[in-house]
Formats: structure tokens, C-alpha cells, sequence
């Protein structure tokens, strides 16, 4: 998978030279090019945003350095289209579902605005030489789109078939099934005086799975019931 980033903080995303995404990276199962938003100015100050038409507070993202930027990166594209990605509270909201559906994707392109957001018609111009998408992260609202973009990142780069070591360690985790997943212990069998369930540490494993279950569905009743589907509230 290759991935591009658009950022006035290209810094942002050292982060991603740490741990599983960062071998992924050195392994070159995950190509990642953090492109500065401000090479694609030309004055002085490097100046990529603007008062807003119709007026209002806050700046907006110039359309300009924007063109040029994607230019670059869409330009030199004859193989595969990609799909650019703009983080915006306004937009579909990340899912697990669509972290699995993008980690199929050879191309993703993230554009991470800043201000009041990015000039609409970069959204509109992007849409007519490429797939585009915005999403959120969720229901608040950021300073700007690195953390957006990391979080995603993070969650579709651990999909990329080989990054994370042990496959199976992916099917048992929250959200994979609609469920959020059971608690998780390890040694010592008792610690501050709390035991560890008895029922792991029986060898039974038939047991151990209907426990695990159980534990799934009434965490989820309590914490997320609106992930139970409305008719199978017992799931
Ligand atoms: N004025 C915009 C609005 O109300 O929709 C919010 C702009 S926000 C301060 C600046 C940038 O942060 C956005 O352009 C977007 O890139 C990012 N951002 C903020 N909240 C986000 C969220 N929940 N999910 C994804 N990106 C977000």
C-alpha cells in the first residue's frame, strides 16, 4: 500500500517510524510520503490560508496550494486510482468496517486541513480526477487532521495483510465481530488480592470461549448497547 500526506506538520507523523507501522514501513509493505502543503506556496510567507467569502471568524485553506499539491501526487498516476481521503467532522464516520475496506486499497491519499477547513472547491476538483472522501473520526471537533489522519492510519495499517505478525490476533478484538471484546488477563493468577476469573485458568476451553462471549455481550449491552443489533438484543 502506498500512502500519501498532505500537512502544514509534516512532523506530525514521525510517529509512524514507531513500532508495527514503522517496520511496516522499513519492510516496504507500507510506502508513506509526507508531502508539506507550504512547498506548494510561492510568497514570501508561504501562505496557505485566507478570510473567509461571506465573512465569519477563522481562516480557510487557500485552494491554490491545494491544486498544487494533488497535482503532484495524482499527477504521476497511471496504474492505480487512488482514493483521497479528507478528515472533516462534517464527513462519514470512521468504522472498523471501513478501516478493514480501505486497508484494501493500494492508494490512499490523506489531506489534512487546518483553520476552518480546506476551500470547498479543492473537495469539488479533487472528485473530478480521483475517488474522494471525507471522515470524521467522531462527533467533536479537532485543531486539524493530523491526529484524524494518525488514528486512521494506525487502524488501516495494522490490516495491511503482514504488518501485524499474528493474523489472529486481528479476528478477536472490539468491533471485528459487532461486539466489543471480552476482558483480558494475564500473570499472576491473583494480583492486589483481585483473582483471575477462574474459568481461564480451567483448561476447558469450550468453557472459556462461552465465558468470553458472555463477557462480549454484556459489555456491550452496558457500555455500547447500540451496537447490539435491535432485534437479537441478547446477540
Ligand atoms: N469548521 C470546521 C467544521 O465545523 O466542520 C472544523 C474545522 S477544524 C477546526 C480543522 C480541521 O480539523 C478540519 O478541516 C479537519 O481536517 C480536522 N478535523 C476536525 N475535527 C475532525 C474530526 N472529528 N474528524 C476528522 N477531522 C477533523
Amino acid at each position: 500500500m502506498r500512502i500519501d500526506i498532505v500537512t502544514i506538520f509534516p512532523t506530525f507523523f514521525d510517529a509512524l517510524d514507531l513500532s508495527l507501522l514503522g517496520k511496516a514501513k522499513q519492510s516496504g509493505l507500507i510506502e508513506l510520503d509526507v508531502h508539506d502543503l507550504r512547498d506548494s506556496t510561492h510568497d514570501r510567507h508561504r501562505t496557505v490560508d485566507d478570510t473567509p467569502y461571506g465573512g465569519g471568524a477563522g481562516m480557510v485553506m487557500k485552494p491554490e496550494p491545494w491544486g498544487e499539491a494533488l497535482d503532484g501526487i495524482l499527477g504521476d498516476d497511471t496504474e492505480e486510482e487512488p482514493l483521497v481521503i479528507f478528515p472533516s467532522p462534517a464527513g462519514e464516520v470512521f468504522t472498523q468496517a471501513m478501516a478493514r475496506e480501505l486497508a484494501t486499497e493500494p492508494r490512499l491519499v490523506f489531506g489534512c486541513g487546518r483553520y476552518e477547513g480546506i476551500d470547498h472547491r479543492v473537495f469539488d476538483h479533487t472528485a473530478s480526477r480521483a475517488r474522494v472522501r471525507l471522515v470524521s473520526l467522531g462527533d467533536y471537533v479537532l485543531n486539524g487532521g493530523e491526529v484524524a489522519v494518525m488514528a486512521m492510519i494506525e487502524a488501516i495499517g495494522r490490516l495491511v495483510p503482514g504488518v501485524v505478525g499474528n493474523p489472529e490476533s486481528l479476528v478477536e478484538e472490539s468491533h471485528e465481530d459487532g461486539l466489543l471484546e471480552y476482558p483480558s488477563y494475564t500473570k499472576p493468577a491473583e494480583w492486589r488480592g483481585l483473582p483471575v476469573p477462574p474459568v481461564l485458568l480451567s483448561g476447558n476451553h469450550g468453557a472459556i470461549a462461552t465465558w468470553r462471549r458472555q463477557q462480549q455481550i454484556e459489555r456491550t449491552r452496558e457500555v455500547r448497547p447500540d451496537l447490539l443489533p435491535a432485534d437479537q438484543p441478547d446477540a
